[in-house]
């Protein structure tokens, strides 16, 4: 089997305020959210990563994603160590990982338009014509079930299911081939929660996804 995302070794220390030791300088603590973890993704399967809350899930997420920094240790994305990369030279390794969150609410532009939201990606990437990003958006938002009804409606006409999924048209927009999951479902009603949790093992096989998938609930990932 293929390995597409290793984490190697990975810390992360934050260093936190603890007061003023006096008026001149402040008091800091070493915290440690995440002491030398190992995984490794493989190619077209899902890796369950499950813990309680504050055990450091998120925390990893975002360093797979390079969204934070660690500490110490490596993250290889398929045979490359991009650890130490610069972020004009993570771009293009940007297009092959995506990340979707708990909160969709906040992470969707409640200014734009469910179409445009899911095409912002072409636009930051500079890719495709006027025409071919309007055909795409009616193709990403039908891929996860939303109809032509919901082009120009905006976030906060939606419900927390119809949020997620227009947060996963995004994120699949560019095609990626490691999607980090971190809690997708834990704000959603235990119907809706099972209808995208479908909605990501359709889509995984069909586009033959490697999904991190972060949770606190076990039944959530045995269902996957
Ligand atoms: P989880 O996702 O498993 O709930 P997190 O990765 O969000 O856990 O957080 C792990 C721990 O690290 C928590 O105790 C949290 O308070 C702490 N933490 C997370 N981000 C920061 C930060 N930017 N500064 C300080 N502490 C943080
Ligand atoms: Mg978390």
């Amino acid at each position: 089997m293929k390995t597409v995302l290793e984490l190697k070794n990975i810390s992360k220390h934050f260093n936190i305020n603890k007061g003023f030791k006096n008026f001149f300088s402040q008091q800091k603590e070493k915290f440690i959210a995440v002491d030398n973890v190992n995984l490794k993704l493989e190619s077209k399967k899902v890796l369950g990563l499950v813990g309680e809350s504050g055990s450091g899930k998120s925390t990893c997420g975002l360093m797979a994603m390079r969204l934070l920094n660690p500490s110490n240790g490596n993250i290889i994305l398929e045979n490359k160590d991009i650890t130490t990369l610069k972020n004009h030279e993570l771009k293009n390794y940007r297009k092959q990982m995506q990340i979707i969150f708990q909160d969709s609410y906040s992470s969707l532009n409640p200014m734009m338009t469910l179409a445009k939201i899911v095409i912002e990606p072409f636009v930051i990437h500079n890719l495709y014509t006027f025409n071919e990003r309007q055909e795409l958006a009616n193709e990403l938002l039908n891929k996860v079930g939303l109809d032509k009804t919901y082009h120009n409606r905006y976030p906060h006409e939606l419900s927390g299911g119809e949020r997620q999924r227009v947060s996963i048209a995004r994120a699949l927009a560019l095609k990626p081939t490691i999607l980090v999951a971190d809690e997708p479902t834990s704000a959603l009603d235990v119907c809706v929660k099972a209808q995208v949790i479908n909605l990501l093992h359709e889509l995984q096989e069909e586009m033959g996804l490697s999904i991190l998938f972060i949770s606190h609930e076990l039944n959530v990932l045995r269902s996957l």
